[in-house]
């Protein structure tokens, strides 16, 4: 397993959309144990392959609390299958937008059709966090972040404050 560097905004990948995957393989699995490795290691709960720059429809989820015991679940050709009108409002943070936090509404419970790592096709239904969590990614294979819906001004200010933490060197006192 490895660590992968996490793309961030405004690096044009996180905008294309994620090619379906047609068989589960060495290179399938071993990108879920990196995907799950970098997600834990940069404390996310969640993380898409296409946030480590691979363009495939692949994403994990822990959202197991601290105390927990964990839980990784991991997810192939994610389709969001039905949704419930009740909404539920988080504050969402992403791994690509560094240092930001934004409230999105979204539909409090879904139902996700998914293969599994044995090439099993399964349904979930799921509420609370890991149905936003789940949303969140799925939105990642299809190019969308959750700065889309701001006005375009916010949004430029959020990319170029993530632009000039990144162009910066780090700042040492010696
Ligand atoms: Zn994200």
């Amino acid at each position: 397993m490895s660590i992968k560097n996490i793309i961030t905004v405004p690096d044009e990948m996180l905008k294309k959309i994620s090619e379906p995957i047609e068989n589960i393989g060495v290179d399938e699995k071993k990108l879920i144990n990196d995907l799950l490795e970098t997600m834990y290691a940069s404390k996310g709960i969640g993380l898409a392959a296409v946030q480590v720059g691979i363009l495939k429809r692949i994403l994990v989820i822990d959202v197991s609390s601290k105390d927990e015991k964990k839980n990784p679940l991991s997810f192939i050709n994610p389709v969001i299958r039905s949704v419930s009108d009740e909404m539920s409002v988080y504050e969402e943070g992403c791994l690509s937008i560094p240092d930001t936090f934004i409230e999105i509404e979204r539909p409090s419970l879904c139902e996700v059709e998914y293969i599994n790592i044995e090439g099993k096709k399964k349904i979930l239904k799921c509420d609370g966090l890991l149905s936003t969590c789940l949303q969140h990614e799925i939105n990642h294979l299809d190019g969308k972040l959750i700065i889309d819906n701001l006005s375009k001004l916010k949004r430029d200010f959020i990319i170029k404050k993530i632009s000039k933490i990144k162009k910066n060197p780090e700042r040492i006192v010696v």
